[in-house]
């Protein structure tokens, strides 16, 4: 079943390029230009450990062989003392290398330290940081590097290697820390977050190891830099002269007129090797990069093979059947015992100093075991404000500012999920309630395999379960979604959009939760794979009994998969109703509207007439219902106040209709009033 569902997207991943080689790293260097990049780099490395050892003269030496051109006894000629350059060349690779990594080491091991610190903890610490490290880019660093050579005593290369680490680790402070930002407000470090990882472990798993190809190509321009900044130093007769390296040559070189007295062979070498060693370091730069990347690796490698393959991939017709898919909620009952989730009052507001909107306003709601209710509404209506504030994942400037979540564990224990500190929420989160988000691609670290990031969840919430035991349990959730388990060891972006968001499934259920939250999560995907996900949760729903909170403005998919409607309209529930019922007589006004405005999978063909008007701007609520302006029923006492939810239609075994409207505010609640609305 869930093989043959997948074979139809699953073309461009036939694509993708063998892995599981012990050397498949070494496709990194099949560039040409990397290769090259590599022998040249090694080269220059070697020369700075063996060149002392191999240089023919003492390189202090002095002859009488003055400013003599190149010759087999002199391959790189002489200089004007009758020095032999070839072997001040030889001598110069190893200060010239030694102090560029050196330096580059330290640059970027502060670039490291601030930008990932201020990117990560944002705030007062950031600001400190940011200005630290926007001082040192606006001071020009040549006089700055002047100044401190000065002012430093003779200490030598390690002088000259400290001030170049330090007026050079603030442009890659910079980056990372941007780059830190942007992956911080990523779905798959929020993830990380909510499945309990612990800070340290997520800077380290999931931060540094995204910024490695920034770091690589940050550490090899920083070596190039400091090669550089070492020689220019050296050149100008601020490093000690009398030590070999390349930028001493030229500053000698300089110094002794060679230029004007056409002795090229005593500076061209030395210039030539810094040229080279810099070519040879960025094209080591590009292979790493490409190899870090596994995005830009699958660009080089498989996007032919997979344009190909999606060529040739069987082209889908329209969703086949429109089998209605029910979940397995028990009749509805009164009985608390029966109640998972409580959601009281719930008040979500976005504060600014100025002013706040209240996007969440006194939401109440209860989910069975077993449930599925679907929150449905227009966009900024507050579905997603919602689910974030039930998994407290909202993120400042929102915050609960009333409300209760109670929840109730097997063992029959109440937590109250809005006093739960940041350890028991920890915990909370993934073994009792997961969250399946809405961009797949966003949610998942593209830096991963799929089968890793499960295990990332097994192993932050249960630290004792042995390796194989983990590795088998991450094989049975794959399989469990209609993953084969040949593709554990896949990146995100070697699945098709439908896998990841299976994948993600997998990671939501790893903890065997009682409630899953779903945001969106399968508007990214085209219609076929849609229904293929949908049927794939039902049927997951039905075997494993959690219950599922499905946010989706998609409202004819609502419900088919769901037992409840719940329908939000700035901010409120205006109707909550089991879904058939709500399919078939809606209560609120604007049920009706937003029933009116989607075709429906099954059922009979309809006009599509669609809402007058547009949803109102939060900050600025009419009076009383905020849907009066666009209501077709508008009555003037809908402009007085906000009516109450209020019990439309009772019947037994069956979850009370309940509406937001005037209309059923003098309404005996044991009639059905609906239809003579
Ligand atoms: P939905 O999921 O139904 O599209 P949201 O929950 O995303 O709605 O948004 C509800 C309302 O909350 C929006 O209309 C907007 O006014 C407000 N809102 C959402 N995100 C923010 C934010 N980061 N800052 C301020 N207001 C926000």
């Amino acid at each position: 079943m869930a093989i043959a569902e997948i074979s139809t997207d699953d073309a461009i991943v036939a694509a993708r390029p063998t892995r599981g080689s012990r050397f498949a790293w070494m496709r990194a260097f099949r560039h040409g230009g990397t290769l090259v990049g590599l022998i040249v780099t090694s080269f220059f490395i070697v020369l700075a450990i063996i060149g002392p050892y191999i240089a023919p003269y003492d390189p202090a030496a002095v002859s009488y062989d003055y400013l003599q051109p190149p010759s087999a006894a002199h391959w790189f000629g002489t200089t004007q003392t009758g020095q032999d350059v070839f072997s001040q060349v030889l001598e110069g690779a190893r200060i010239s290398v030694v102090v560029g990594v050196a330096a580059a080491v330290i640059a970027v091991f502060l670039s490291i330290l601030v930008g990932i610190t201020a990117g990560f903890l944002g705030g007062v610490t950031d600001d400190l940081l940011s200005m630290l490290a926007n001082i040192f880019l606006v001071i020009p660093s040549l006089p700055l590097t002047v100044i401190l050579i000065a002012y430093l005593p003779r200490s030598g290369s390690l002088g000259v290697t400290l001030v170049i680490a330090i007026t050079g680790w603030a442009w890659g402070a910079r980056v990372l820390r941007s780059q830190t930002l942007s992956l911080r407000r990523r779905d798959f470090v929020e993830a990380a977050r909510a499945t309990g990882e612990r800070t340290s472990a997520i800077i380290f798993r999931d931060i540094l190891p995204n910024q490695l190809a920034i770091i690589a190509a940050s550490f090899l321009g920083t070596v190039t830099g400091a090669i550089l900044a070492q020689a220019g130093i050296a050149f100008l007769g601020l490093a000690d002269v009398t030590e070999y390296s390349w930028g001493t040559i030229l500053y000698w070189a300089q110094t002794s007129n060679a230029l004007l007295g056409g002795a090229w062979w005593w500076f061209v070498p030395a210039g030539l090797a810094i040229a080279l060693l810099g070519t040879g370091l960025s094209l080591v730069n590009f292979g790493i990069d490409e190899f870090i990347n596994p995005r830009l690796r699958l660009a080089g490698i498989g996007t032919r093979r997979a344009q190909r393959a999606m060529a040739k991939r069987p082209r889908v017709k329209k969703a086949p059947g429109t089998r209605v898919i029910r979940g397995a909620a028990a009749p509805f009952t009164q009985e608390s015992s029966d109640v998972l989730l409580e959601v009281r009052g719930l008040r979500v507001e976005y504060g600014s100093e100025h002013a706040s909107t209240v996007a969440v306003n006194d939401v109440s709601f209860s989910l069975r075991r077993g449930e599925v209710i679907g929150i449905a509404g227009e966009s900024g209506s507050g579905k997603s404000t919602l689910a974030y504030a039930i998994t407290r994942l909202h993120k400042p400037p929102a915050s609960i500012t009333a409300g209760q979540l109670l929840y109730t564990r097997a063992d029959g224990t109440v937590v109250d999920v809005l006093g739960l500190s940041e350890e028991e929420l920890r915990r909370f989160r993934w073994e009792e309630l997961s969250i399946v988000f809405q961009s797949a691609m966003n949610a998942l670290n593209p830096i991963m395999k799929i089968g890793e990031q499960i295990d990332d969840v097994l192993r932050a919430h249960r630290p004792d379960m042995p390796e194989a035991d983990r590795k088998a349990r991450v094989i049975e959730l794959l399989d469990l979604v209609g993953i084969r388990e040949d593709r554990v060891n896949a990146y995100p972006h070697e699945l098709s959009g439908g896998m990841r968001q299976r994948a993600m499934i997998a990671i939501g259920l790893a903890l065997d939760p009682e409630v899953i939250v779903m945001d969106e999560p399968t508007t990214a995907l085209d219609v076929v794979i849609q229904r293929q996900i949908v049927e794939k949760i039902m049927e997951l729903k039905d075997r494993l009994g959690f219950a599922v909170i499905f946010i989706t403005h998609d409202l004819s998919l609502l419900i088919e998969l769901s037992d409840t409607i719940a329908v939000m309209y700035a901010g409120r529930i205006v109707e909550i109703a089991e879904a058939q019922e709500f399919y078939r007589r809606p209560a609120h006004p604007y049920s009706r509207g937003l029933l009116g405005s989607f075709p429906t999978l099954g059922g009979e063909r309809r006009e599509l007439t669609g809402i007058p008007g547009s949803p109102p701007d939060l900050r600025a609520l009419p009076s009383g219902c905020a849907f009066a302006p666009r209501c077709p029923l508008v009555q003037d006492r809908c402009r007085v106040a906000m009516p109450p939810l209020t019990k439309v239609a009772v019947e037994i075994g069956m979850r009370p209709t309940e509406a937001r409207c005037v209309i059923y505010e003098t309404s005996d609640s044991s009639e059905r009033v609906v239809e003579a609305v």
